[in-house]
């Protein structure tokens, strides 16, 4: 429970699964943002308008998933990393690609095997890393090749397996 052990419930994962018409469409944002805190660089960083204007600086983020257009801005901007980015459309079949912060050393390198972490950092699979992108000096934003089925569930890499199987 995220106020315990801040990990999210299925419920509060619930409410910001995008529907499966957003899924199909290509990237789609997903802001696993679930305490209202005084906090907005994901909305102020989005170029496309996709994450709404907040009327309170303590509101939740809202979006339009239909204006994102997946550059990952957001994941790198967001402090609570909260932010990620699902594309299905992407990594072929029966692949998908998911954009995750990372702020650790050592950075993954292109090509390189992963062990992907599920919100609680249990190992739930294995994927690539396609990418990792810095925006200025920010947090950097790993692109990961990973199995379909595991698109709503990785949200992180296991940084022992990095460190003890170096690329
Ligand atoms: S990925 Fe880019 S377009 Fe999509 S919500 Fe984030 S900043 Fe906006
Ligand atoms: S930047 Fe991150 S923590 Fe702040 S409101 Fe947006 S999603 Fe939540």
């Amino acid at each position: 429970m995220l106020y315990e052990d801040g990990v999210p419930t299925p419920e509060d994962l619930e409410k910001v699964r995008p529907s499966p018409e957003d899924l199909a469409r290509g990237p789609v944002v997903v802001i696993e943002c679930f305490q209202r805190i005084p906090c907005d660089p994901c909305h102020t960083n989005c170029k496309s308008g996709c994450i709404l204007p907040f009327e309170d600086l303590n509101d939740l983020p809202r979006t339009d998933p239909s204006l994102c257009d997946g550059c990952g801005v957001c994941v790198a901007a967001c402090p609570g990393l909260a932010v990620f980015i699902v594309d299905l459309t992407a990594g072929g079949e029966g692949r998908a690609v998911v954009q995750i912060p990372w702020e650790y050393l050592p950075v993954p390198d292109k090509g390189q095997e992963v062990v992907l972490t599920d919100r609680a950092g249990r190992p739930v699979g294995k994927g690539v890393c396609l990418k990792a992108v810095r925006f200025r000096d920010r947090t950097y934003v790993l692109h990961l090749d990973v199995p379909a089925e595991l698109a709503m569930e990785a949200r992180g890499i296991d940084r022992r397996a990095l460190v003890e199987s170096p690329a």
